[in-house]
């Protein structure tokens, strides 16, 4: 079915939870994993989909078309995450299959495309986004997402399309211990001030893709809380989403 997804150029479905209660707060939905991604995290927990995708089995939309039909009374919604979903021009074509079942859509996104991001929610295709901030908007960027170069104005202009409201959204920052401290805190809730939810996320050294990054304590609970007062002085609703430690 991937194939009539798009019949140019097929979106690869490379993964699928059935259930999640931890995807999207406050519903319950099935998660959908798409491949392949713009960005070369070095703490990135998703790197074989990222790098290896080849070696990971697809996932037939049929099959996952026919159980969102059975269930279709209690999944709230879908999620779509990767690897990074607006790599795939065609993303509207999966949207617009998972609409048809009437459920709910959650794009994850590393905010690096803000054209398909509008298109999208003016399309009324999407129902909520979670933008990653990974640093602050300079050269601690390049060092968080991997790559040299990176266009900042792209990332600016998703923050300020979703701040502007059309669209639910959270903002999402993983506590990386070596790009993430008080001063970035600060930093990046000057850029998000205003933001509908900001959530600062556990880090997981275990599944890290370099494996410089595997050897990083990640916080502890004290540090974190600290991390969570400051951020409330520019979002009303800061959450951890994670483990204490
Ligand atoms: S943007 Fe997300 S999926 Fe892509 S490399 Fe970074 S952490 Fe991994």
């Amino acid at each position: 079915m991937n194939n009539q997804l798009t019949p140019t150029k097929p979106i690869d479905i490379k993964g699928f939870i059935e259930v999640s209660f931890i995807d999207w707060d406050g519903f319950i939905s099935a998660v959908i994993f798409l491949p392949r991604c713009n960005f070369h995290c070095p703490f990135c927990q998703n790197w074989q989909l990222v790098c290896e995708p080849e070696k990971i089995k697809d996932v037939d939309w049929e099959v996952i078309a026919s159980y969102l039909k059975k269930q279709r009374q209690w999944i709230d919604g879908v999620v779509i995450t990767g690897g990074e979903p607006t790599i795939y021009p065609h993303l509207n074509l999966l949207l617009q299959e998972i609409r048809r079942l009437k459920k709910k859509t959650k794009l994850d996104t590393n905010g690096y495309n803000p054209a398909i991001l509008r298109e999208l929610v003016e399309a009324k295709l999407i129902d909520y986004i979670a933008m990653d901030i990974k640093a602050p908007f300079d050269e601690r960027y390049e060092l968080a997402s991997g790559i040299k170069g990176l266009n900042l104005d792209r990332l600016r202009e998703s923050v300020e399309f979703l701040l502007g409201n059309r669209v639910e959204h959270e903002f999402r920052t993983t506590l990386v211990p070596s790009l993430i401290t008080d001063k970035e805190i600060e930093a990046i809730g000057q850029t998000i001030k205003g933001a509908q939810r900001w959530i600062l996320q556990d880090y997981q050294p275990e599944a890290a893709m370099d494996e410089e990054f595997r050897k990083l304590q990640p916080y502890t609970r004290e540090v974190v809380e600290r991390f969570l007062v400051n951020a409330r002085k520019y979002v009303n609703f800061v959450n951890y989403r994670g483990k204490w430690r």
